[in-house]
């Protein structure tokens, strides 16, 4: 079988698409939106083989057969272009979307149409986004855009308006533990908490090495002092400086929780909740929302260059100023 499929919580959306399709209606331009992990991406995969597919009209589904379904599966196919920013924080520029708008104008190679998809479309800079607009304005005929964002407010309003949005909501608990529960072993609760409930992003936790790092730098947080300090920094910038302050972010929002509610339900990293609950008796909630303040803006600096080291011993003197007994 080589079809993807759409996830068992699309189903709603790929109905409403899968119907437009075969009545002739899809929109040139479509927005994708919803939280992390839930999908998009799979899921415009999915659709894009579907559009190309030499057999799809009448049973709104890739047939896995015809010549472009095999080109689709040897991710070689002529009419699909993906285009996404080289990492997470680095923009979609210009010349990439110039490179989109002459693939779309070209006549479809293998396929019927020719489908684009821009992921992490909030990454377009002002250039690439006024360009791209041309191209929604007047979409070339069989041509399919689809961009895929979790955070839609980024991208220019023109943008948005000109393409049909359709929204990813968060998947039900129940749908995503048990569909996890197949994909990987261990705590797939913990896992789907610490991926914000997005099933995809907690599959790609649990087959990295991520659960063992958090838990050597949540030692190292724990066991933080004044001499261990610049040994501890390193090590954190050398793992990823962005990866552990959304690590901190999340424990000190759990600190928060646990403060405000003494409800241990609250608690996101259920497995760390024992040292959590212990490490709060000692801590003071203005203080605590100070920290969690100051690590939101070292975060912001994180991306624009800014010295790494520097900000984690700036981040860990705070902890430790927030330790101290008032
Ligand atoms: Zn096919």
């Amino acid at each position: 079988m080589s079809v993807v499929n759409s996830f068992p919580w699309q189903q709603a959306q790929w109905n409403q698409l899968s119907t437009a399709y075969s009545q002739e209606c899809l929109p040139h331009g479509l927005l994708f939106c919803g939280s992390r992990g839930v999908g998009k991406k799979g899921f415009a995969f999915a659709l894009a083989q579907m559009v190309l597919c030499e057999h799809s009209m009448e049973s709104s589904q890739a047939c896995g057969q015809c010549k472009s379904c095999q080109l689709f599966t040897a991710h070689n196919h002529p009419d699909l272009k993906l285009t996404e920013p080289d990492d997470e924080h680095k923009p979609i520029k210009v010349n990439q979307v110039r490179e989109i708008i002459d693939f779309m104008n070209l006549m479809p190679h293998t396929s019927s149409h020719r489908v684009v998809i821009i992921d992490q479309a909030q990454q377009l800079n002002h250039n690439a986004a006024n360009s791209l607009l041309k191209s929604l304005e007047e979409p070339p005929a069989n041509s399919l855009l689809i961009l895929i964002t979790h955070r839609p407010s980024a991208l220019l309003g023109t943008i948005r308006s000109r393409c049909r949005q359709v929204l990813f909501p968060a998947v039900e608990t129940a749908l995503a533990s048990s569909w996890l529960a197949d994909q990987v072993p261990g705590d797939v609760n913990l896992l789907l908490n610490l991926s914000h409930g997005g099933p995809l992003l907690a599959r790609e936790l649990a087959a990295s090495d991520y659960l063992q790092l958090r838990q050597q730098c949540f030692e190292d947080w724990l066991g933080l002092n004044s001499n261990n300090m610049l040994s501890i920094a390193n090590k954190w910038v050398k793992c990823g400086l962005e990866n552990v302050f959304v690590m901190l972010d999340s424990w000190i929002m759990d600190l928060i929780r646990f403060k405000a509610a003494n409800d241990d339900r609250l608690i996101r990293n259920q497995d760390l909740s024992s040292q959590l609950i212990n490490l709060v008796k000692h801590l003071d909630m203005s203080k605590l929302m100070r920290l969690q303040q100051q690590l939101l803006e070292r975060q912001s600096q994180v991306q624009q260059n800014i010295n790494a080291n520097l900000l984690a011993e700036d981040i860990m003197i705070r902890w430790l100023e927030c330790k101290q007994v008032a």
